[in-house]
């Protein structure tokens, strides 16, 4: 189940191959109402400065009380990451200067963080499935923000961030390509979304990642990494690791060595600089921040916020297949989004007979809906055709009332005109025709038209598709086609 290294991930470089190693610390803001320490909102988008308590701005003296529903939340994701939630962990002091960090450090855990080891299970198209470890989650407050474009001689700061409660999330080294590292923080998202602890919105910068990247040959140590800082698009984030393993191979092949460094991904450029040396942990200055307890909690605590976890994308992904017979691939995409797994849901739930078609009704959700929503550019929420209707068609297929290709007529006719695709199908006469009499009528016209075709068919039983594709024609695509290839069948004396 580990992260599978193949062939074709090789990097081809003038030496022979090279192998790439990543592992990422993903920043991830807290979903909650205020922030870690004080009560100040975390909404974003207000005013500069608009959402700063005298705390988030440091006055001398303010003191900070932690805010239960952030560590809640971080223990929620420590669940869903399956990984070990610490009873007993500590918030540790940071020590740094810069212009938007009032304190002079951030709060933050380093030696006991709330969340230890867990994993996330990766699916990859067209490979099996493999696991990232998580190294750990600790809970860290946010810098504020500097804006450096307001004023023509200065820089001013807004502190809305400061203090807003950061969950960072740190996988082992465990990726071996830029499409692993990619499948991995959308996994990722897709958890923290079902679980509500995080948006993952990467363009508010909800959830960014610190990319570590090393090369070494095959089978080798681990190499010397670089961190690539903040880089808040999978797609960047893809590009900022080819780039640099290929800039850390060019330098191993002219015998050079890599430096520990911190770098930054310009995306206009599509190439990684250097920012600074990486600094060491013991340039911090960690120690125990005096004004906060150690963090307690009990395990019933703990086993409590457990049971009203909701049910998360793996297991949703196997009760689907379970349930319904289900195509791995096609329960992957149902699941992938928790939107599209509640709209399958919403229409399983108004399935006459989900047992039936609960199998049907994905296909329908997954080719015919989001195709549609794919094609158009549009969104589940304003699908024009709702969860309601779509199992109204997928019923109407289910008991024999229209064919599959009627089906199709009737999805337009939903999509562009709406209204309730029972009465479309009474209005519009589109039943399939399932009565023998007129079905037969049909037949045997046709048979009596083309009756050098009917001797060719008995030589040659595959010509009956082309009968059925006359009869289907003559009858508006109406007729029901297991019955017209019963009775051409028997007709034609085959
Ligand atoms: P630091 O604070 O020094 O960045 P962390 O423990 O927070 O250290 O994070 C280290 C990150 O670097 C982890 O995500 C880890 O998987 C990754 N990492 C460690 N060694 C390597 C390596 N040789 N190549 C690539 N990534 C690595
Ligand atoms: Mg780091």
């Amino acid at each position: 189940m580990n992260a599978p290294v193949q062939p074709s991930m090789l990097i081809k470089g003038a030496t022979g191959d090279w192998e790439v190693v990543i592992g990422l610390e993903i920043h991830a803001q807290v979903t909650s109402k205020s922030k870690l320490f004080s009560g100040a909102s975390t909404e974003f988008g207000g005013d500069p400065n608009a959402h700063v308590s005298l705390v988030d701005a440091a006055m001398p003296g303010m003191l900070p009380v932690i805010n239960e529903e952030c560590v809640a939340q971080a223990v929620r994701t420590g669940l869903g990451l399956k990984a070990q939630i610490n009873l007993r962990s500590v918030f540790d002091r940071k020590n740094y200067f810069y212009p938007d960090l009032p304190q002079g450090y951030q709060i933050s855990q380093y030696k006991s963080p709330i969340v230890g080891e867990g994993t996330v299970v990766v699916d990859l198209p067209d490979q099996d499935s493999f696991t990232v470890g998580i190294e750990r989650l600790h809970l860290e407050q946010d810098a504020g923000k500097l804006l450096h474009d307001q004023h023509p001689t200065m820089t001013f700061v807004d502190l809305n961030r400061s203090g807003v409660a950061l969950m960072e999330i740190v996988s082992k080294p465990d990726m071996r390509s830029a499409d692993q590292a990619r499948a991995y923080v959308t996994k990722l998202r897709t958890i923290l979304r079902y679980l509500g602890t995080c948006d993952g919105d990467m363009e508010k910068g909800s959830l960014r990642a610190d990319v570590n990247v090393s090369v070494r040959r095959p089978g080798a140590p681990f190499g010397t990494r670089c961190e690539i800082k903040n880089v808040n698009s999978i797609r960047f984030m893809g590009q900022a690791i080819d780039y640099e393993a290929r800039r850390q191979i060019g330098i191993l092949e002219d015998g050079g060595v890599i430096e520990q460094e911190t770098r930054q991904f310009d995306a206009v450029k599509g190439e990684t600089r250097a920012m600074r040396s990486k600094e060491e942990a013991h340039d911090y200055r960690y120690f125990p921040d005096p004004d906060l307890l150690p963090l307690e909690l009990t395990q019933a605590y703990v086993d409590a916020l457990k049971a009203h976890l909701p049910e998360l994308p793996d297991e949703k992904k196997a009760r689907f297949i379970r349930d319904f017979a289900l195509k791995s691939e096609d329960a992957g995409v149902l699941v992938s989004e928790r939107e599209s797994a509640d709209f399958y849901e919403a229409v399983l739930g108004q399935l006459a007979d989900k047992a039936r078609d609960g199998k049907l009704a994905a296909n329908w959700v997954i080719n015919e809906l989001f195709g549609r929503l794919n094609k158009e550019g549009g969104a589940i929420a304003t699908s024009p055709v709702s969860a309601t209707q779509l199992a109204a068609i997928v019923d109407l297929i289910g008991d024999g009332t229209i064919s599959g290709k009627i089906a199709k007529d009737l999805f337009e006719i939903v999509w562009t005109e709406g209204g309730d695709p029972r009465a479309v199908v009474e209005t519009r006469g589109m039943k399939q025709v399932t009565d023998l009499g007129a079905i037969e009528k049909v037949v045997d016209d046709i048979i009596a038209a083309n009756p050098d075709k009917a001797e060719q068919a008995k030589a040659k039983p595959a010509m009956v598709g082309w009968f059925i594709g006359q009869v289907m024609k003559s009858s508006g695509g109406k007729a029901n086609p297991q019955t017209v290839n019963d009775l051409l069948k028997t007709k034609l004396g085959l």
